[in-house]
């Protein structure tokens, strides 16, 4: 039967690709959740909002429409903001630098648990995040918390974007990651901390196919 995975962790360990391929093995939905703060980033970003000021933040968030399609060329699930393909524009320096701050607002965490937890209603999902395990599906079958070394974290994230042609600086993202697991341990709303009844997956010294086959092993069990 069918179950709900929930992967969560800290930045940069590969749950996004990991969670994507997982899914892809099971034959189910794939959730980015991280997507959503990101696109919800963005939003503010463009519309230049005071995020000190709930009022700003609630109008704003009241015109934030996130959807996921997928490109029928590359078979890649892809980002809309309000019907915009934002997928490459969330992933830039800009909304990472960023997206933690945003994602510290009690309206934003509310109002993206709710369309998560409605993107998750039928079963055969997968959806990685921080707070999957502990507040969007906490009766999730399976959690995972992944985990990895900062300096294998950074570089495999810069060579992700290298990939892409972006050329960002190692000392960059380094300090990107770990400013944005500092936020996202450290916010009253919502911390990122492992489920107690999470499976823990340090991914340093593995390689990328051996994280998928264990995940995928967990859920067959
Ligand atoms: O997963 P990703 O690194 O793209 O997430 C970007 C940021 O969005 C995280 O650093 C975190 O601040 C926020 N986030 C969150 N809760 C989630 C997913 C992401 O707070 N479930």
């Amino acid at each position: 039967h069918k179950i709900v995975i929930a992967i969560d962790g800290y930045s940069g360990c590969g749950k996004s690709s990991t969670a994507k391929s997982v899914a892809k093995e099971l034959g189910y939905t794939y959730i980015d959740s991280g997507a959503m703060y990101r696109a919800a980033t963005l939003h503010f970003l463009n519309h230049q909002v005071a995020i000190d000021k709930p009022e700003q933040v609630k109008q704003y968030l009241a015109g934030l429409n996130i959807t996921f399609m997928i490109n029928p060329e590359t078979k890649e699930q892809e980002t809309y903001l309000n019907g915009v393909n934002v997928e490459e524009e969330i992933r830039t320096m800009r909304v990472s630098d960023y997206v933690s701050e945003v994602s510290k607002i009690k309206e934003v965490r509310t109002e993206l648990v709710s369309q998560q937890q409605k993107l998750g209603k039928s079963k055969g999902v997968v959806m990685d995040g921080r707070d999957i395990g502990t507040v969007v599906f906490p009766e999730a079958e399976l959690k995972v918390f992944m985990t990895a070394d900062l300096e294998i974290r950074a570089k495999r994230r810069q060579k992700e974007l290298q990939e892409k042609g972006a050329e960002i600086a190692l000392e960059k993202i380094l300090s990107n990651l770990a400013e944005r697991d500092k936020i996202d341990s450290g916010r009253k709303e919502s911390p990122l901390v492992k489920a107690s009844d999470a499976v823990e997956v340090d991914t340093s010294h593995l390689q990328f196919e051996e994280q998928v086959n264990q995940i995928v092993a967990l859920a067959n069990d």
